[in-house]
């Protein structure tokens, strides 16, 4: 390590993002020099409703080594297979978001070019019935995927659905464990550096000061450090995604949980439910010009599967992102950084993506300008890919009230408008290296929402329909074969990693 390397990081926050932090650095740099200290308050609290999570965690969770089973028992794990959307397209009809692929490319052309043809020619079943995750969660079933890559079982992907309050807890044992110190109390003030602007200290309450070299803002929504301190700006999204606000409440479950987090479309916005071992959550994410909180509350109560087990809490949040996140010497992550609405699950991954960029660019005292912009350009990324992907379920949506007629005819970022060109011409999806939705998720939401292309790609013509025809016929097979191989979810989890055994 050289003379003007970090000697002392400050992690400011105990939420998810806090605590997932604290863990990714203390995972790499626990035997090193460096000193990690995390400031957080319990009368402020944490935000803890983010429930849901997409296949990248398991990446992160991996990375830290932990056991798989353990950490679903202590954090009332379940698992998912994607999201099911209801309401979106047609009233009354669902489709679902897999993680995992359609079909598999046939003679080297995409599938789901084969299926658009064969869909031309009447010869096709729906999209669904060639993805082995979507069939297996409507079946409430789950097993791990093979490890056989030559294996149709191992053509999927999953993640789970925890408690986030728990992961959190879970993450404190594990990053105190590797010499994270833990500081409890309210940040009163935020100390700069004269000249250069860079944050000193960070100023309890008590009047005690934590001194860093790097701060990382994980202080939520009020951005005490990145915002609070050195005011580096916010860049608002609403006109693009414009709810605003959530009713969340866990209920009682009344049924085994499913694989599958599902997101229903409503008047002013949409509800999630997430089903945990021990309960449900649930949330209703909607826009306050178009209903009131009292109304939200309602409406949310009343679509329960379960009793609620207490009031629903309200949150108001700014869909949009900082104009840097990181700014100095501080480095924003999780809500401080900005917010995109829950309905793909992102903001976790978000929380991921941001320990690995900065882990890529870890800095030296001298804060060289290069890491900064680098670091924010590809979290810019990953943050316009996501909103585009969040907007078009917005701009495709048929539903039929106030809020979402404005929203359909609302403009849509260009970077969309030419995504969603290029598809409607022969069913093209724009692939690109950086960021999270690949092409099974464009593919699900573009044809669940109804946005179909005009024609398909003219290389499946080489291909003799007949050939795919009887790919197609032995894939659906295939998909339906492995999904009724699977055990039941509920009993999976009970065999595996059932959180009543823990003590
Ligand atoms: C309605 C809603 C639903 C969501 N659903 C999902 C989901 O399904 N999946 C998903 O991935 N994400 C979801 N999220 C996002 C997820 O909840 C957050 O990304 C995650 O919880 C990270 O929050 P955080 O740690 O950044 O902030 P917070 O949870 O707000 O934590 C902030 C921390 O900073 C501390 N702090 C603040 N001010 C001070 C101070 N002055 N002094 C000392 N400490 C201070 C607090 O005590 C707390 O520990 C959702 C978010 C919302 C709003």
């Amino acid at each position: 390590m050289n003379d003007a390397g970090i000697r002392k990081i400050v992690i400011v926050g105990g939420g998810t993002a806090g605590w997932m932090t604290a863990a990714g650095l203390s995972a790499v740099l626990g035997e090193s020099r460096i000193t990690i200290d995390l400031v957080e308050s319990a009368e402020i609290g944490a935000v803890g409703v983010g429930e849901a999570t997409v296949p990248h965690i398991r990446n992160f969770n991996a990375k830290l080594g932990l056991d798989e089973a353990d950490f679903m028992r202590k954090t009332q794990a379940t698992y998912k297979l994607g999201i099911e959307f209801r309401d979106w397209g047609p009233k009354g009809a669902s489709y679902i978001h897999p993680f995992g692929a359609f079909g598999e490319p046939i003679g080297g052309v995409a599938f789901h070019q084969h299926w658009l043809r064969a869909r031309e020619r009447g010869e096709a079943d729906g999209i669904e019935a060639y993805s082995l995750p979507i069939t297996a969660a409507r079946m409430s079933r789950f097993a791990p995927p093979s490890p056989d890559p030559r294996s149709f079982g191992s053509t999927y992907n999953y993640a789970y659905q925890f408690d986030a309050a728990l992961y959190a807890l879970y993450l404190r044992a594990y990053s105190e464990a590797r010499g994270v110190t833990r500081n409890e109390g309210k940040i009163a003030d935020v100390a700069l550096n004269g000249e250069t602007g860079f944050v000193e200290a960070v100023v309890l309450e008590s009047g005690r000061r934590i001194e860093g070299d790097l701060f990382i803002d994980c202080s939520g929504f009020r951005g005490l450090l990145i915002e609070g301190a050195l005011k580096t700006g916010y860049e608002d999204w609403t006109h693009w995604l414009p709810c605003d606000r959530a009713a969340a409440v866990p209920c009682d479950s009344v049924e085994p949980p499913t694989p599958l987090t599902r997101a229903t479309c409503d008047d002013a916005g949409w509800r999630w439910r997430i089903p945990l071992q021990h309960r449900v959550g649930n949330g209703y994410v909607y826009c306050s010009g178009h209903i009131s909180d009292d109304e939200a509350a309602r409406v949310l109560l009343e679509k329960l599967d379960g009793k609620a087990q207490q009031d629903p809490r309200f949150l108001r949040f700014v869909t949009g992102r900082r104009r840097k996140q990181w700014n100095k010497n501080v480095v924003a992550i999780g809500l401080a950084s900005g917010f995109l609405e829950p309905l793909e699950s992102t903001s976790i991954h978000l929380i991921q993506v941001a320990i690995t960029n900065l882990l890529e660019l870890f800095p030296d005292r001298s804060f060289p300008q290069g890491d900064q912009d680098e670091y924010n350009r590809v979290m810019d990324l990953e943050f316009e890919r996501i909103r585009d992907f969040l907007v078009l379920h917005y701009h495709a949506v048929k539903r039929d009230s106030a809020f979402w007629r404005e929203k359909a005819a609302a403009p849509i970022p260009d970077s969309l408008a030419y995504k969603m060109e290029l598809f409607r011409e022969r069913g093209m999806v724009v692939n690109y290296r950086d960021g999270f939705f690949k092409e099974p998720s464009w593919l699900a939401v573009y044809l669940g929402q109804g946005v179909m292309p005009a024609g398909h790609d003219p290389m499946v013509d080489a291909i003799d329909p007949a050939v795919s025809a009887a790919k197609l016929a032995e894939l659906k097979a295939a998909v339906l074969r492995t999904a009724q191989a699977m055990p039941d979810h509920q009993a999976f989890i009970d065999s595996f990693c059932d959180a009543r055994s823990v003590a």
